[in-house]
């Protein structure tokens, strides 16, 4: 069985891919596609480099720099500006003096732990320039001018650099994502793109692939955002799954395969993120706390008590309420003939009501162990015309495709990006040990 979570033994396999291409390299696996924007991306711009965050550099003391230095400090818990400018070497009692009075430099005094602040100095620790990003992500700039200081912010300058990285799952998909070197945030969303079709408890296999092209967000050589698929692949025991990013039909953005559909699924597989099936759909089983044999006509999710419990699909609240076994519930009508049951929760969502309008994904309750449980978990049951049937396993209607209006767009968009997936799978693929 296939896990998520154990990361340390897994770095060891070094299951390492990357794509060489023929002038690439071989420096690392990190490997990038130039800086495009989505509606450009011809395979013909295709220009790899190698992505370092670019940080002014610690200038070394040559001739060649005046002696000029750069130095990256981290505002830390606790920091004093007196403090934070000792670690930068700012030794400038004018420089010093402006940046703890003066009123244009008041966002300097207020940046958070963890902001990065970027300054050059001089031979004898007099200030040249210091920049660090605002909140809204705008540079701001303090620089010498006459004798003395002066702010000002620039507009960011966002780079959104694509990367596209490959993968084999060996013990499990973290430890395989982690050996790909992608950040969390992409790893995260490959499961929940596919999560409308693989289960990613179950259906995990050894030797299943992945190739995920995605966005990192730069501003002013900071990342700002991780890791936005642009498209993937995900070949799920011998079946290839695709999807693409599309902004065209909602505000957020979808994805779609290649052909226009939408990958998600009117219903979520599971209304807990990160739970474990602890008893699953069954005509005749033992009750864990009756001890008799009966039916278990929904499946059980094991969770701490607290998690939060997502409605599957867009619906309606039918029942909010205590009903014998099931202790606290709630129930939606979808679509008129589906219905949601979310049994012995420990809390509801608050306000939760009868009758309210709810968007797939939104949080209505959180797990318990109320009514006939024997431990925390969640009791799911998913009905059809009335009839409980297997959640984990009745085909699920898919939610709505890319718009007619915008297939032209859609399609062109997803024909560049097959076209980077099956170079990518054609291309001689490197393993390095
Ligand atoms: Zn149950």
């Amino acid at each position: 069985m296939l896990t998520q979570n154990s990361l340390s033994q897994e770095r060891k396999m070094k299951l390492r891919w990357f794509v060489t291409l023929s002038t690439m390299p071989l420096l690392g696996v990190l490997t990038a596609f130039g800086l495009v924007p989505q509606s450009d991306l011809g395979l013909t711009s295709t220009k790899l480099t190698i992505e370092e965050i670019a940080l002014p550099k610690v200038a070394a003391n040559s001739a060649a720099v005046a002696a000029s230095f750069w130095r990256n400090e981290r505002m830390q818990r606790g920091d004093t500006v007196a403090e934070l400018l000792q670690r930068l070497n700012i030794q400038d009692s004018t420089a010093i003096d402006y940046l703890r009075t003066a009123a244009e430099a008041e966002s300097f005094r207020k940046l958070g732990i963890g902001k990065e602040v970027q300054a050059e100095t001089d031979a004898a620790g007099g200030l040249i320039s210091l920049r660090y990003l605002g909140d809204n992500g705008a540079q701001t700039v303090i620089e010498k001018k006459g004798d003395g200081y002066a702010t000002r912010t620039q507009a960011a300058q966002l780079e959104k650099r694509l990367f596209v990285r490959t993968g084999e799952i060996k013990t499990s998909l973290y430890a395989a994502t982690d050996a790909a070197g992608m950040p969390e945030a992409a790893a995260n969303r490959l499961t929940e793109i596919f999560s409308g079709d693989i289960d990613f408890h179950h259906d995990l296999r050894r030797g299943d692939k992945f190739t995920v092209v995605y966005e990192m967000t730069y501003s002013n050589g900071e990342l700002i955002d991780a890791g936005r698929i642009q498209a993937a692949e995900f070949i799920n025991q011998g079946h290839a799954y695709r999807a693409v990013y599309f902004q065209g039909d909602t505000p957020n953005g979808d994805y779609y395969t290649p052909e226009g559909k939408s990958v998600r699924k009117a219903f979520l597989r599971s209304p807990i993120e990160f739970s474990r099936v602890s008893s699953g759909f069954s005509n005749s089983r033992l009750h864990p706390v009756l001890n008799t044999w009966r039916a278990h006509k929904g499946v059980d999710f094991a969770a701490p008590i607290g998690t939060k419990v997502k409605v599957t699909s867009d619906g309606v609240v039918s029942m909010v309420g205590k009903q014998g076994g099931y202790g606290n519930v709630v129930m939606v009508n979808h679509q008129g003939r589906f219905t949601t049951v979310y049994g012995h929760l420990s809390a509801y969502a608050k306000g939760l009501h009868k009758g309210q309008r709810v968007a797939q994904g939104e949080v209505i309750g959180y797990v318990g162990m109320t009514g006939l449980a024997s431990g925390p978990h969640l009791h799911y049951e998913f009905r059809i015309d009335g009839q409980q049937r297997d959640p984990l396993r009745v085909a699920l209607p898919d939610a709505q495709p890319v718009s007619a209006a915008n297939k032209v767009a859609f399609q062109s968009l997803a024909d560049s990006f097959v076209a980077r997936l099956n170079l990518l799978r054609n291309t001689n693929l490197a393993k390095v040990d």
